[in-house]
């Protein structure tokens, strides 16, 4: 792709030259589950939408060559795209993952140790010698999740590859919070990159959908055989609507990041913050504040952003992971790597940077009203 244009370039255009009988510029959604063939053994490529789909095979195409892969798979979440490339794996596997993880895919690895006979290790991210020393005999792949949820700590990812390529084992990324707009992890050497595309890739809050971009010939070929046997395939209509939020990915990012860097600037220098974690791109800020008892009142007062579980929309969110995204992680887990009760996450969305900052100044004012009251 970057031959020939530019990322920007390459998402607006997704899809606008591939109808060759009317040549529509927005890629048509074919939404009939079966294909003619015209006599036995004579088909020309489809023959039913589990399998494949001329719509889905648009985003697909275009995925696979955004992030520099051999295949790309949509799937009907980013829970669907995480369990379609575990799928791989048989039973007394051994993983490595990244500690600070999104809550769902934390759950999922319970159940598969629970029903699977899968094992998890946790890797705190700090020591690169530490992570290759966690490799056992059975570990077939490391599970990286960069920048962390939610304390937006990144991960040298090349360092992660070297550990990988040294003992052949997978290096399997969640590449959700940074999209192919700020990095590509097959780039540099990861074998899979995972996607929640509900979140900066769909881009608006109305599509829920996952991604698996594989590189090299052989796990590719087993993803597509897998997806096709389990069948969690991304629908023809939302195919189209991801399509469609993807061509506004590089515009989105650009100002995602710009308000965030605003919302850094503001909250670092304010009294009734204490710690600011941001992963010097991208959209997600997440802060503590003093006390615990002023969350509540905090989110109560808040009027632009919207309290809600999700992220990467062009509506401001904030999210308490303690409640929300990473409930099911038990507190005293939470606790020791840092995810406390004070902890909150902003996607800071696209609207203008006064409107945002306006709405945390005037929140963050009136529970510095309560901590009076409470001292
Ligand atoms: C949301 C999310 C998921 C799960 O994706 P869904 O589309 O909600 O199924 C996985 N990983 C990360 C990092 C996420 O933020």
């Amino acid at each position: 792709m970057t031959d020939r244009c530019k990322q920007d370039t390459f998402l607006v255009q997704i899809g606008n030259r591939r109808d060759e009988h009317h040549r529509a510029v927005s890629t048509p959604i074919y939404f009939s589950t079966a294909f003619r063939h015209e006599h036995i053994g004579l088909q020309d490529g489809y023959d039913y939408t589990r399998s494949a789909n001329p719509t889905r095979d648009v985003l697909e195409e275009a995925v696979a060559e955004l992030e520099g892969g051999d295949g790309a798979f949509a799937t009907s979440s980013g829970m669907a795209a995480v369990q379609l490339v575990f799928s791989l794996f048989e039973k007394g596997a051994h993983f490595i993952a990244s500690r600070d993880i999104y809550g769902g895919n934390f759950r999922l690895f319970e159940v598969y140790e629970e029903k699977y006979g899968f094992r998890f290790s946790y890797w705190d991210g700090k020591s690169y010698e530490e992570l290759a020393e966690l490799i056992e005999e059975d570990t077939q792949a490391i599970f990286i999740e960069t920048p962390t949820n939610p304390l937006m700590q990144t991960t040298d990812l090349e360092k992660v590859s070297e550990i990988t390529k040294a003992h052949n084992i997978l290096h399997i990324v969640d590449n959700t919070l940074f999209t192919p707009y700020v990095q590509k992890p097959l780039e540099i050497g990861a074998d899979i990159v995972i996607h929640s595309a509900t979140k900066y890739l769909a881009g608006h809050n109305d599509v829920l959908a996952g991604l698996v971009i594989s590189k090299g010939e052989a796990i590719t070929e087993e993803l597509a055989f897998l997806q096709n046997s389990a069948g969690a395939v991304l629908s023809p209509y939302d195919c189209w609507s991801l399509i469609r939020g993807m061509k506004t990915l590089a515009l989105r990012m650009r100002q995602h990041e710009t308000n965030a860097k605003k919302v850094v600037e503001y909250l670092e220098q304010h009294p009734l913050v204490t710690d600011v974690y941001y992963p010097g791109r991208s959209g997600m800020v997440s802060f503590e504040i003093t006390e615990e008892a002023l969350v509540e009142p905090f989110l109560q007062q808040l009027k632009l952003f919207t309290f809600a579980e999700s992220l990467g929309g062009v509506e401001s969110f904030l999210t308490y992971p303690v409640t929300q995204t990473h409930m099911d992680i038990p507190e005293e887990v939470r606790l020791s790597y840092g995810l406390s009760n004070r902890l909150l996450r902003a996607s800071v969305g696209i609207e203008h940077e006064d409107d945002i900052i306006e709405d945390l100044e005037q929140a963050l004012a009136h529970i510095a009203t309560l901590e009076v009251k409470h001292g």
